[in-house]
């Protein structure tokens, strides 16, 4: 027994599902079948459901760090646990609990162990608080040195019986949890090089949605550092979503154009609706039925009520806004965890400071900005950024 190395992995909010059940849990077999091919090419590796859980099988060779760490990042992934399994009578489990407390004695220098006992069998024979007890008594005779401590022990130690087979693990690695991607769609995000969008792409992905992206820069006001910097944001929520497509777009052109034919107090407004229906062109080319912003409710002058009224008019696709009533320093704490704030935070140029007005406005009425297009070839613009927009594909790195 366990020539291979074992994980237990917990479903979260796909295990709720009712009639879709076994397609969530297929879908999420998948996903972790596919993160976890990247490694060894995925050779001597099984993936697969059983009784709610998912089991997944690596050869003896597998880093088993990296796996759960892997593992921990596929979305609708609740907690994963690296185990043993023992055949399920109490000799065999008592002989695999007290090798497994050894291990642990050397590698952590144990002290204090509980077991927390579990029969999903109900057929089998003894009940979970008797199995607790007798496992607990033979690693008190196999491991001289651990005593129980019932209150704070070093370890806990889950034995899961279960009919043939059970199994034994002491650590559970939490993941996100959400529901495994590409149950719920694709979305356009628009990617700044903030610290929001990147965390809003996440978010909208963890709930099962596949994204691509458009990033407006106002080349050669923006530099190239700028855009890399973007582009690395983006490989980093490909970190959790696989490869994407990213388009680019450059922006310049109108806002000249904005520049000089429109009040300046409006220029970042304007620019917004313009990001917004170019973004909603490109969505539309690409399958895409949403678009996700990083937008937030009274951050700056162009996300106050008025101003996401105003912005949200521009198009008729539905635009997803995951951190609209966060506050920033959860942004930002939710930024750190999934790794994209130090990136964020650099201090690049973005395209919206380009032509920053002194004074924005933050209660723009809709009828006055309509106007202000009206000297504008609207049409005409959306349709020749669209037609430039390039094409990068993010990788994870
Ligand atoms: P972020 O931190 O995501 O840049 P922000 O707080 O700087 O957001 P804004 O600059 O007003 O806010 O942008 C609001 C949203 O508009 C962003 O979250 C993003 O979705 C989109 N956006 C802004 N600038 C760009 C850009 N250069 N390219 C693509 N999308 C953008
Ligand atoms: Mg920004």
């Amino acid at each position: 027994m366990n020539e291979q190395n074992i994980f237990i992995v917990r479903c979260g909010e796909v295990a709720l599902k009712g009639m879709n059940k076994p397609y969530f849990e297929r879908m999420l077999v998948d996903r972790i079948r596919a993160r976890l091919k990247k490694i060894n090419n995925g050779t001597d590796l099984e993936v697969k459901r059983h009784e709610g859980l998912i089991f997944v099988r690596t050869d003896k060779s597998y880093d088993k760090e990296l796996i759960v760490k892997e593992i921990s990042k596929v979305f609708g992934v609740a907690s994963v646990s690296p185990a043993v399994e023992a055949e399920s009578n109490l000799d065999k489990i008592g002989e695999a609990a007290v090798e497994y407390m050894l291990d642990l004695i050397e590698k952590r220098g144990v002290k204090t162990f509980k077991v927390e006992a579990k029969r999903a069998d109900k057929n089998f024979p003894v009940k979970s608080p008797d199995i607790g007890r007798i496992i607990g008594a033979k690693v008190l005779i196999g491991c001289k040195v651990l005593k129980v401590d019932v209150h704070n022990p070093d370890v806990l130690l889950f034995v899961d019986v279960r009919q043939g087979v059970s199994y034994i693990y002491d650590a559970k690695v939490s993941g996100f949890g959400g529901l495994p991607l590409g149950t719920n769609g694709k979305g356009m995000v628009l990617l700044s090089g903030g610290i929001d969008s990147p965390v809003a792409a996440w978010m909208m992905a963890k709930r099962g949605m596949m994204i691509e992206a458009v990033h407006f820069h106002s080349y050669p006001y923006t530099s190239e550092r700028a855009q890399e910097k973007v582009e690395e944001l983006a490989s980093i929520v490909s970190g959790y979503t696989g490869k994407f497509r990213m388009h680019t777009v450059n922006l310049l052109p109108i806002q000249e154009e904005i520049v000089t034919k429109c009040p300046e107090e409006e220029t970042t407004i304007l620019v917004r609706r313009f990001m917004m229906r170019i973004a909603e062109k490109i969505a539309e080319k690409r399958g895409c039925t949403m678009l996700i912003t990083g937008e937030n409710l009274g951050q700056v002058a162009s996300q106050t009520a008025d101003a996401l009224v105003v912005t949200n008019a521009s198009v008729t696709m539905p635009v997803m806004r995951p951190l609209i009533a966060m506050d920033k320093v959860d942004i930002m704490e939710k930024a750190q965890e999934i790794g994209t704030f130090e990136t964020s935070i650099q201090p690049y140029e973005d395209c919206c400071t380009v032509f920053l007005p002194k004074h924005p406005v933050t209660k723009p009425k809709l009828e006055k900005i309509l106007e202000s297009e009206s000297n504008l070839d609207v049409e005409g613009l959306i349709e020749r950024a669209v037609e430039s927009a390039e094409v990068i594909n993010i990788y994870p790195r």
